[in-house]
């Protein structure tokens, strides 16, 4: 058996498309457009591409975007003060802080100076919280971009066993929030996690969130379960791959995600639906 692709790079590509289209609505109605306003200090060169591309990804779509770049050793203060003048300006839905920030600053304490509705990370406490009691907001990207590549798998969640490896506050414990909400039984996994392989092996839906090539075995995946590779890791050769190992994983998996080319592109598109969200929100309000 040969697993069916979920494209992240072909269903992004749609999403952007749609929000261009409203994009347009909204400025032919003369209305601003949605404006993202991104933070980054320092020159971590991961962060400059990730930070690039963001941007890029806005400009195509029509939205407003900035760029702030700060040196590696502005300090808390400073960055504070940006914030609140972001939170304030009209024309700026969504402020994303890129991390990781440099030591000096705390990433929490900037974080919870983002305003609730310019959080387009999804990862103010407010938002997260609201996720935690089932009526989100803006929610973390990643999680939610992979929920809308399991929209387009056709299958029904509800009910279904959910193994998530990784529980970082941006990547597995959102995941983990957004699959409850989903109705399926969830078990989150980490690195003091006994038996995974046999955890795994019960699994209808496996999100790998490590960060290290090739974690998963495919020998671990039940037939026909779904299969979300959420690792970005970068081998000595100089190519991507996933958490998962993707070609005896496929032999296997109903669904699977490739690396590059899944969830990679669904966390930027993602980035985009929630400023656009914010922008209606503040339209509206
Ligand atoms: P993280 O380092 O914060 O978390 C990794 C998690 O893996 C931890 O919770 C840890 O407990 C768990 N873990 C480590 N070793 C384990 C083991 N032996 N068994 C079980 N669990 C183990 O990482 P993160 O920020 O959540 O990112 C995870 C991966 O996803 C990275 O490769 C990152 O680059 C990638 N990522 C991709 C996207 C995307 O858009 N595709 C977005 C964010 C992160």
């Amino acid at each position: 058996m040969n697993a069916n692709l979920l494209d992240g790079k072909a269903i992004a590509a749609d999403l952007r498309n749609h929000i261009k289209t409203e994009v347009q609505a909204i400025t032919a109605s003369g209305q601003r457009p949605p404006g993202l306003a991104v933070i980054l200090v320092g020159d971590n060169p991961a962060s400059q591409v990730y930070v690039r591309n963001k941007q890029k990804a806005c400009e195509e779509v029509g939205f407003l975007s900035e760029l702030i770049r700060l040196d590696a050793d502005t300090s808390q203060e400073h960055l504070l003060s940006l914030i609140d003048d972001l939170n304030q300006r009209e024309e700026i839905d969504g402020i994303l802080v890129q991390l990781p920030l440099p030591e000096q600053i705390d990433e929490e304490t900037v974080i919870e100076r983002i305003l609730p509705t310019k959080d387009v990370d999804g990862f103010h406490p407010y938002n997260v919280g609201r996720l935690v009691l089932r009526m989100p907001l803006l929610r973390p990207c990643t999680p939610k971009g992979v929920m809308t590549m399991l929209e387009r798998t056709g299958v029904d969640l509800a009910g279904k066993d959910a193994v998530i490896i990784g529980q970082s506050n941006i990547v597995g414990r959102p995941m983990a929030l957004e699959l409850l909400m989903a109705r399926c039984t969830i078990t989150v996994c980490h690195s003091k996690t006994k038996d995974l392989e046999g955890k795994i092996r019960t699994a209808d839906i496996v999100v790998a969130a490590v960060g290290r090539p090739n974690f998963v075995q495919g020998d671990w995946i039940k037939p026909g379960a779904v299969v979300i590779d959420v690792g970005i890791n970068r081998l000595d050769n100089g190519k991507l791959c996933g958490d998962v190992d993707f070609e005896a994983a496929r032999e296997v998996a109903g669904w699977i995600t490739p690396v590059p080319g899944g969830v990679g592109p669904m966390t930027i598109a993602t980035l985009l639906e929630n400023t656009l969200q914010a922008a209606k929100l503040h339209q509206v309000s």
